[in-house]
């Protein structure tokens, strides 16, 4: 495909790096270009609150390509600059630099930071966030001096960096105002078998209370908690959930609403102007209405998705939304999207931490997770596809095969 179009990618992490490979996959001549904030080159999240966070991998295992890929697909890479301006009637960005590239089709692959708790000590250091390379690396070190630490908040990353760090032998609090962990995600009755798991490693999980402050002379040395506790520290990391980074889109006065609001095309309010990944507030053409997820596998797969349709190919995103979390020996993968449900039915055995939990609506399967249970996360995505009424008795049956459940078509009856 010889062009002389410039298709600018703003945001160089997985969304963005992802989209750049399929433009150049799908093969486009003309010109590429992928600017990041970071001084990095684009890198995958995941491993920094697991393996990396704990040492167990190197750097080189997170990037999302090798260093010579860029040069080699004629990509050029603008690490360390930041996007400051968009204009969408002139087709231009500005760059920190005053630089201002045009473009014939804009991806915004901005992604999402996380949420800051504007409390008392809030910015005493020892108060840290994950969400970069260099934050991982930062409380690795901190890791390894030892000692005791406070997480705030159990969903993911508060999850999985308080598994890490109890690995590493750190003892560790995790303060939680809902009634379990993970919560939000997966309800009380799924929660609290995360809760049973963290316990069981020695983890302290303070569950129905929040934090007032953190307390210390320059550095925090303790976390006063909203029932009246004071907890003393090394250090705290603070996972309260991310926001969408949509102040480009904003200012440029495009449609957004809990991230840029797109279409099935991922394409914005603004023609030829793209949204990917975190930031992607996007219509679902199964579920027929908008959503915006934060996980890896939608990062991956909606860069290229973008990608495809900036070059007119027209194909509409309708993966399920998918993802996957590490905690001690527990690994799980969740398919769906559930933001309410009648109730869980369980395939084996979650006392034994190996099953399939499965999320209904009436008798509908709307989400599925299975933890340490492996193979079977496309089993669960067709179920829930097929949107027919199951047997829950034999949902829960171990022996029956899940490719067999499907009674009924939508709207009959089991
Ligand atoms: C510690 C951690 C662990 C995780 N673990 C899991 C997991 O186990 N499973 C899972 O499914 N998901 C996990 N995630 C979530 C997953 O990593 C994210 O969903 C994914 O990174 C989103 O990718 P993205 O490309 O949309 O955005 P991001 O990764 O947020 O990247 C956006 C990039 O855009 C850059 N940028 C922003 N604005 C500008 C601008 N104006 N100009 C230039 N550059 C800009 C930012 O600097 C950043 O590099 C984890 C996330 C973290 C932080």
């Amino acid at each position: 495909m010889t062009n002389d179009q410039t298709h600018v990618i703003v945001g160089a992490s997985l969304a963005g790096a992802k989209a750049a490979e399929t433009l150049r996959q799908e093969g486009l001549d003309g010109r590429v270009v992928l600017i990041g904030a970071e001084d990095e080159r684009p890198y995958e999240r995941p491993p920094l609150s697991k393996e990396y966070l704990r040492g167990e991998v190197g750097r080189e295992k997170v990037y999302v390509h090798d260093e010579g890929f860029y040069t080699e697909h004629d990509i050029e890479l603008r690490l360390g600059r930041t996007a400051v301006d968009l204009d969408t009637s002139a087709g231009e960005v500005e760059l920190d630099d005053g630089e201002r590239l045009r473009y014939d089709r804009l991806l915004l692959a901005t992604g999402s930071e996380p949420r800051r708790l504007a409390i008392p000590g809030g910015d005493l250091d020892g108060v840290v966030y994950l969400r970069s390379v260099q934050d991982s690396d930062a409380l690795r070190a901190r890791l390894d001096r030892g000692g005791a630490v406070v997480v705030i908040g159990a969903g993911w990353i508060g999850a999985e960096v308080a598994a890490s760090a109890r690995q590493r032998g750190l003892d560790v609090t995790v303060i939680e105002p809902a009634s379990v962990p993970l919560e939000r995600a997966l309800g009380t009755e799924v929660g609290a078998i995360y809760r049973d798991i963290h316990t069981d490693h020695g983890t302290k999980m303070l569950m129905g209370t929040g934090v007032e402050a953190f307390e210390g002379d320059h550095a925090i040395e303790r976390v006063r908690t909203s029932d009246g506790r004071t907890l003393e520290c090394d250090f705290a990391v603070v996972g309260v959930g991310v926001q969408p980074r949509v102040q480009l889109a904003a200012q440029a006065g495009l449609d957004v609403d809990n991230g840029i609001l797109v279409d099935e095309h991922l394409e914005s309010s603004a023609a030829g102007v793209f949204a990917a990944g975190d930031v992607a507030n996007a219509r679902h053409p199964f579920y027929g209405e908008r959503i915006r997820v934060e996980h890896w596998a939608n990062a991956l797969n909606q860069g290229p998705a973008a990608a495809r349709n900036m070059l007119g190919q027209g194909v509409p995103y309708e993966r399920l939304p998918y993802f996957f979390s590490d905690q001690y020996d527990v690994g799980m993968e969740y398919s769906g999207f559930a933001r309410e449900w009648d109730r869980v039915v369980f395939r084996g055995d979650p006392g034994g931490r190996e099953f399939i939990a499965f999320w209904l609506v009436g008798d509908r399967v709307v989400a599925g997770m299975n933890v340490n249970v492996w193979d079977v996360n496309e089993s669960v995505q067709h179920l829930i596809r097929e949107g027919a009424a199951v047997d829950s008795r034999r949902l829960a049956d171990p022996d029956v095969p899940l490719d067999q459940l499907v009674a009924a078509p939508r709207g009959g009856v089991a």
